[in-house]
């Protein structure tokens, strides 16, 4: 969002991830602050949390409730009345930081699973403002979204605001058919393909899906820029002869990574002519590692990393790079540039900007998309993948060998289409697609 919001201006309000157990000083933050809107180039207006509502709004209700249920999970959910508490706590507490800084002609754009309930908030106190909605995150099925403790409430709250958005057609039906099914309520076709409205009350609802997108002139300018250009080069003389593919995930179970490192193995298994001429490089971006659940996959994906290395290095030759941390810009882009193939399964993901970052900085339109059915973009990007069922270790080895061995004319083919619809639905148009609905009445 920070190129849209230096783009067209406003405030951000958000979460900047410190609690008042951290202690940091009224001085220190309004330090903070004013060095991140200088950075930045637009407004912050931070709300900060309780150690108990970072741990049971955010980690709790957010991110142990809605995360797995909504990317199909609900076995990891831990369903508490507690957390709904909170979540409704600190969604008034949004809203009431809201009611205090949007101006009567502003319009409220509110993301992500976290803030569902603040449009039903805004509303409680009269604010007039239209008011949309983003998830970022793929909506459920009717019979995994039924689990859900707060069903009503939940769909309630997004009917309060005037526009919801969704990252694919399939979420977008996902949710229609709940309101149909639990709320009872009626949903009707517009004049246009995408959107459709619901009439709650003597409000209207229109619903639409946007897939999100990345910044593209900035991926494809910056795998140009020399800096890359030589960090590319460095990895390319220090691993000759080798094609690259490239994993790049958060660690979180819905990425499916302990799935893709078993089908690199069978692919090894399978297919001796990859040795010595395929490495995995598998970035691991750490993430909430202080959730046990978390820990234990990332052991896991240790122990895999090592099954595999162990059984297959030679000299000369290791079958899996792993890294543990952050990238910097340029190395990511550095590891986008060499990489020949991407492999990318999540188990369900909204959208993954990954693949589209790996395609904007493939200059030479040479690479290879491996991508899981389940991700968003697989409705956008699929036609011009290898797509694969993740949890089809079997196929997706396949895949793997298939990519290695496409010819040029193949992949530059199908890469020319991969950015060129990238780079015509990038995140510009997103924005534009977004607020464009929202000003229809
Ligand atoms: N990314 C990052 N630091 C890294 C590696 C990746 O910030 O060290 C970025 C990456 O460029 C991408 C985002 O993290 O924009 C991951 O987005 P994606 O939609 O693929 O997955 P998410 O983590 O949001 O589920």
């Amino acid at each position: 969002m920070a190129p849209v919001l230096r783009d067209r201006g406003g405030i951000w309000l958000g979460w900047p991830g410190i609690t008042d157990e951290d202690n940091i000083s009224d001085k220190k933050l309004k330090e903070l602050m004013e060095k991140g809107i200088k950075d930045s180039g637009y407004d912050l207006e931070p709300i900060i949390f309780s150690h108990e509502e970072a741990e049971k709004y955010y980690e709790g209700f957010s991110n142990e409730i809605i995360w797995p249920l909504f990317h199909d999970l609900p076995s990891l959910c831990n369903f508490k009345e507690e957390y709904w508490n909170i979540y409704k706590d600190v969604n008034e507490r949004f809203a009431s930081k809201l009611t205090e800084k949007a101006k009567p002609e502003d319009f409220i754009w509110v993301h992500d699973y976290h803030l569902i309930n603040v449009a039903t908030r805004l509303r409680k106190r009269s604010l007039t403002n239209k008011i949309g909605f983003f998830l970022h995150i793929p909506f459920p099925p009717l019979d995994v979204f039924l689990k859900l403790p707060w069903r009503r409430e939940i769909l309630q709250s997004l009917l309060d605001y005037d526009l919801i958005g969704f990252q694919t057609q399939r979420d977008k039906r996902n949710f229609l058919q709940c309101v149909r099914r639990v709320l009872r309520f009626r949903v009707q076709a517009r004049g246009t393909k995408n959107m459709v409205y619901i009439k709650n009350h003597n409000r209207k609802v229109s619903v639409a899906a946007f897939p999100i997108s990345i910044d593209y002139d900035s991926f494809a300018e910056g795998a140009e820029s020399e800096n890359v250009a030589k960090r590319a080069w460095f990895l390319h003389e220090n691993l000759p002869n080798r094609t690259l593919i490239l994993g790049i995930d958060r660690l979180d179970y819905t990425k499916g990574i302990p799935f893709k490192l078993k089908a690199f193995k069978r692919a090894l298994e399978k297919y001796p002519e990859l040795h010595k001429n395929i490495s995995l490089v598998q970035i691991l971006v750490p993430s909430r590692v202080h959730i046990p659940k978390y820990r234990e996959l990332k052991e896991n994906i240790e122990k895999l990393v090592g099954e595999i290395n162990g059984k297959f290095t030679e000299l000369g030759w290791v079958p899996v790079y792993y890294i543990f941390r952050s990238m910097t810009r340029e190395e990511l882009l550095a590891y986008y540039r060499t990489s020949e193939i991407a492999f990318v399964t999540p188990l369900k993901d909204g959208m993954n900007l990954v693949v589209k970052e790996f395609c904007a900085s493939n200059i030479e339109e040479t690479g290879v998309v491996i991508l899981s059915e389940f991700a968003g973009a697989a409705a956008q990007l699929g036609e011009d993948s290898i797509l694969v069922n993740p949890y089809d270790v079997e196929r997706t080895a396949d895949a793997i060998y298939n990519a290695f061995t496409s010819d040029y004319t193949y992949r530059k083919r199908r890469m020319r289409k991969l950015r060129r619809s990238i780079k015509k639905y990038d995140i510009f148009w997103w924005v534009n697609e977004f607020l464009e609905y929202g000003k229809e009445e």
